[in-house]
C-alpha cells in the first residue's frame, strides 16, 4: 500500500498524489519497497552529489550525535572547527570564515543581514536594498522569496513579500547580445535606486533550476563586480545549488575569475544527510564586525551544531579523498556529448550547463525558440513519465516570462559512470518519445 493523504498523518508536499516508500538507496540508485529501482539523475533536488548511502558519512553523523547538542553561543567543538578549516583550504584567501546554518533559504537571509550589518557598522546606514535577478531562486522563506525571480512561487504570497529592485538575468540562449547578458542593466538599477541605498547584488554564478543551468558570458561577473565595487555594493554569490563541485570547480565563481564578498552554500555541502548551509564572509566584512560591535547580530538554535557540521565535514573529506570534484570536471565532456543526442527531438530547444549540472529546455519551435504553452504541462509530463520509466529528473517551469518555459534539470552524483550516463540518456529518449507522441 502506498501511503497517501489523508490516511497517512504526514502533511505531504503534494496532497493530490501518492508517494512511493523508499526502501534503500546506493550510489545513483533508489529502490522502493516494491523492489522497483530508479536512476537518480538529479540527486533529488540537486543535492546528493556524493551519491546515496555512503556508509562512512552515516557513521560520521552517528559519532557526532553522541556529543548531543552543543550551543554555538556557549562552546565550539571539533566538527565545526574542522569543517571551517576544510572549507578554508579550498576557498580563496580573502574568503575564509564560515557561519553554519541549516537551510539554503536561511543562509540567503543571513547573508542579506550580514551585508546590512556591515554597512551599518561602516556608518553607511542608508544601504539596505539587495538587487537580485529574474529568473532566479534564492529560497522560500519570505526575504529569500522576495529576492527570487520565480513568479509562480511568489504569486499567492505577494502581500507578505518585500520590494527589492530586480534586473533581468543573463539569457545566453534567447538573448545572448542583450544588456542583461552583458551585465549593463545592473549599473542602471543601481543608479535608479540611488547607490547609497544599495547594500548588495545577489546572483547564482551559474543559474540553477530557475533558468536551467544557464551559464552567463565569461566576462559577465567581472563586469558586474566592477560595477559593484564602483558603487560600494557587496556581491553575494548564492552557490547553494551550483557550489561544492557541481560545476567541475569547487565554486562556480571560479569559472569567471571573480571572488564574491559573501558566499552562500547549501545542498551539496552536506551530502544530503543533514540540513547544513553556510555563509562564508570576506575578511573585510568579519573584521569590520570584530572591530565594531564584536558580533554578528544573528542567532539560530542549530547554527554550528555537531551533527549538521559532521555531515559537512564527512562530505568535504570524502569529496577531497575520492577526487570527486576533479572527476565531476572530467565527466563534463562525456556527459554533454551524450546529452547532445537529445537535440534529435524537435521539442528540445537547448541543452546547456557545466560540470555535471545540465538543463534541457523544451520549445514549440526551435527557430523562434517559442516556449511550450503552459497548458501542456510538458516539463511535468516528462518528469512523471521519466519516473514511471525509472528515471528521476527535476522539472522547472516559468523561466521565460514567469509563466511559460519548460525544462528539466540533470545533476547526477559525481561518481556517475559513463554506463549510467548512457542509461540516463536512453531513458530520457524513451520518455521524450512517449511524451511527444
Ligand atoms: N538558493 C538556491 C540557488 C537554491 O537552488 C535553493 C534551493 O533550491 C535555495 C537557495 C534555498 O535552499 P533551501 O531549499 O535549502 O532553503
Amino acid at each position: 500500500m502506498t501511503p497517501s493523504y489523508p490516511d497517512s498523518k504526514v502533511f505531504y508536499r503534494r496532497l493530490d498524489r501518492d508517494f512511493r516508500l523508499v526502501a534503500s538507496a546506493a550510489g545513483a540508485t533508489i529502490v522502493d519497497e516494491s523492489g522497483r529501482s530508479y536512476l537518480d539523475a538529479s540527486g533529488g533536488a540537486m543535492v546528493a552529489s556524493v551519491g546515496h548511502g555512503v556508509e562512512e558519512l552515516a557513521d560520521a553523523l552517528a559519532e557526532a550525535a553522541r556529543l548531543g547538542f552543543v550551543s554555538g553561543a556557549q562552546f565550539t567543538h571539533r566538527y565545526v572547527e574542522e569543517l571551517a578549516q576544510e572549507l578554508a583550504e579550498v576557498l580563496p584567501e580573502s574568503l575564509q570564515h564560515s557561519y553554519f546554518l541549516a537551510s539554503g533559504s536561511e543562509a540567503v537571509e543571513t547573508a542579506v543581514k550580514l551585508a546590512r550589518q556591515y554597512w551599518v557598522e561602516k556608518g553607511r546606514e542608508g544601504k539596505w536594498k539587495v538587487i537580485s535577478r529574474v529568473p532566479s531562486y534564492h529560497g522560500n522563506t519570505l526575504t529569500a522569496l522576495s529576492l527570487s525571480g520565480r513568479e509562480h512561487y511568489r504569486k499567492i504570497f505577494g502581500p507578505l513579500l518585500s520590494e527589492f529592485p530586480r534586473i533581468p538575468a543573463p539569457d545566453t540562449y534567447r538573448h545572448p547580445g542583450s544588456d542583461a547578458s552583458s551585465g549593463a542593466v545592473l549599473e542602471a538599477a543601481i543608479q535608479e535606486n540611488d547607490p547609497e541605498t544599495i547594500s548588495a547584488f545577489i546572483a547564482e554564478p551559474i543559474i540553477g533550476s530557475s533558468a536551467g543551468a544557464m551559464v552567463p558570458r565569461e566576462d559577465y561577473y567581472r563586469r558586474t563586480q566592477e560595477i559593484c565595487r564602483r558603487h560600494d555594493v557587496l556581491f553575494i554569490a548564492d552557490e547553494v545549488l551550483c557550489g561544492m563541485g557541481r560545476t567541475g570547480r569547487w565554486f562556480a565563481f571560479e569559472h569567471f575569475g571573480v571572488i564574491p564578498d559573501i558566499l552562500v552554500l547549501g545542498k551539496g555541502l552536506n551530502g544530503g544527510l543533514a540540513p547544513l548551509s553556510a555563509v562564508v564572509a570576506g575578511r573585510q566584512i568579519v573584521d569590520m564586525l570584530a572591530r565594531g560591535s564584536g558580533y554578528f547580530n544573528h542567532a539560530q538554535t542549530y547554527s554550528h551544531t555537531p551533527v549538521i557540521c559532521a555531515a559537512g565535514l564527512a562530505t568535504i573529506r570524502y569529496l577531497k579523498r575520492e577526487g570527486l570534484v576533479e572527476r565531476c570536471a572530467a565527466m563534463e565532456k562525456p556527459f554533454f556529448e551524450r546529452l547532445e543526442a537529445l537535440r534529435e527531438f524537435e521539442v528540445v530547444g537547448d541543452v546547456r550547463g557545466k560540470g555535471l549540472l545540465a538543463g534541457v529546455e523544451f520549445v514549440v519551435d526551435r527557430t523562434t525558440k517559442e516556449p511550450m504553452p503552459r497548458s501542456d504541462r510538458f516539463a511535468e509530463r516528462v518528469t512523471s513519465a521519466a519516473f514511471e520509466n525509472g528515471l528521476i529528473v527535476w522539472p522547472n517551469v516559468g523561466h521565460v516570462d514567469g509563466i511559460r518555459g519548460d525544462l528539466v534539470m540533470l545533476a547526477p552524483p559525481f561518481a556517475v559512470t559513463e554506463k549510467e550516463i548512457d542509461l540516463i540518456v536512453g531513458l530520457l529518449e524513451q520518455t521524450l518519445e512517449e511524451v511527444s507522441e
